[in-house]
């Protein structure tokens, strides 16, 4: 592919200035480095290039960054900086450095090319996340610059891996390397923040809460045989009938209290009634972001792999299948439990890879201060918690006892399908939202 020319950029970057430039640049360096995770493997991504990136530019403004390495290519680079107030709790500041493979031949654009275009960055990993590392980076850098301390200690952290679990990047390095999180309580990262048109009211969702994830195996045993015998310990039957009951399972509609102050607060600004039997009218006042909010109203069950058998006449030992499960914070272990009793005893369940559920507090000093300052930069702005159906490194945190919220803070125009951008073929950020962002995350890091 031809190399991007300046000449084919729009003029919404041409007269930047500053932070404004910065941030923009070193958002469009890290999209052209390539670090699609494709999972499952110690060798599914190579962070490392861009890892050096973020070594040299924090080194280049005097920090003494750390790079630990989990397998070879998939790097993990830390700092602290050290606060004004010593004796308050460290915030942790971390955006993940990988990204979701793209289909080229789906895109408007080279996914790696990082053109800028209709006042927009386009490219894998312009919304999740290089866009919050270019606005840590930026801010931090700064702050460098200009010998000023943030209240508290910050500690930044660019993660490997968060796209396959975080195995080779928080939970790793969580694991690992715990003290370099030592006195942190609260912790900021990615899928928050973004701002969604409520009714005509510009509304940020500040992410307080995640589902959990259970990955998992089933698998039926039987007898094997001639496929011309009666059989009626058939292991691929035994599944079928497994995966049926699981898959066909409905699971009931249940709010938690970042649920229920969303859709208070949506049917306040929409000017609608909110019965909790009946969430629809404020689903259609959420538009877009209604795809994510519904999911986070109930746990999920999608069987999405099955394996048995070999040939037409012969009836295999064994059969295998596969699902992803989710499950609303507080309710983790009971819903495994049930899916354990649907596969019934014919039928092994491993919960092969397992993620927490997380719900953090809203009403809490950081997350007050965030809607202060969304207040400040956006007057006439609302500012609501939501709970996200996906889960972010935030849950790796969590194992230290690190309370994880999302907020990338966003102003975003009316009609983007900024839901629609994640993973999504064409993913762009507009310009003008990174340095909103980049404004309102330097005050977070400064003044809370
Ligand atoms: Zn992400």
């Amino acid at each position: 592919m031809e190399p991007t020319s300046e000449s084919s950029m729009d003029d919404s970057i041409k007269d930047l200035t500053g932070l404004d430039a910065e941030v923009v640049s070193i958002c469009r360096d890290l999209i052209r480095f390539d670090t699609s995770n494709f999972g499952g493997r110690p060798d599914a991504a190579n962070e490392r290039p861009a890892a050096d990136y973020v070594m040299a530019s924090l080194q280049e403004v005097g920090y003494d960054p750390v790079l630990h390495e989990s397998a070879p290519g998939r790097a993990n680079v830390i700092v602290r900086i050290e606060g004004e107030d010593r004796t308050l709790p460290a915030l942790v500041v971390h955006g993940h450095l990988d990204v979701v493979p793209a289909e080229a031949a789906d895109w408007s654009v080279d996914p790696f090319g990082a053109e800028v275009r209709d006042g927009m960055i386009w490219g894998r990993g312009a919304v999740d996340m290089k866009d919050m590392d270019a606005m840590i980076l930026t801010n931090i850098r700064e702050l460098a610059r200009r010998g000023i301390k943030p209240r508290r200690d910050l500690i930044v952290a660019f993660f490997a891996d968060e796209e396959a679990g975080g195995t080779y990047g928080a939970q790793w390095v969580v694991k690992n390397h715990p003290e370099l999180f030592d006195g942190a309580e609260e912790a900021i990262s990615e899928v928050g923040g973004f701002s969604t048109d409520i009714a005509g009211t510009r509304t940020y969702l500040i992410q307080t809460a995640e589902k959990g994830v259970a990955w998992t195996k089933l698998t039926a045993k039987g007898t094997a045989g001639h496929g011309s015998a009666i059989n009626p310990d058939n292991a691929v039957t035994h599944l079928a009938a497994a995966v049926t009951r699981i898959g066909e399972q409905e699971w009931p509609r249940s709010y938690r209290h970042s649920t229920t102050a969303l859709f208070e607060g949506v049917a306040r600004i929409s000017g609608t009634t909110f019965d909790p039997n009946d969430p629809e009218p404020q689903l259609e006042a959420l538009g877009h972001t209604a795809k994510w909010v519904r999911s986070s109203l109930s746990g999920s069950v999608n069987p999405t792999v099955l394996n048995a058998g070999y040939k037409d006449n012969v009836i295999p030992s064994t059969a295998e299948a596969r699902m992803d499960i989710r499950t609303l914070p507080g309710v983790h272990e009971e819903t495994l439990d049930l899916i354990r009793d649907l596969a019934g005893e014919k039928v092994d369940v491993d919960y092969h890879h397992q993620l927490i559920s997380l719900e953090a507090p809203s009403d809490t000093p950081l997350v007050h201060t965030m809607g202060d300052l969304l207040s400040q930069e956006d007057p006439g702005c609302e500012v609501l918690p939501y709970m996200l159906a996906a889960g972010t490194d935030n849950k790796a945190m969590y194992e230290l006892g690190i309370r994880g919220y999302g907020f990338v803070p966003l102003r975003l125009p009316d009609d983007l399908d900024f839901t629609g951008l994640f993973h999504g073929v064409d993913e762009r950020v507009p310009v003008s939202a990174l340095l909103f962002g980049r404004r309102v995350l330097y005050r977070l890091l400064t003044e809370y």
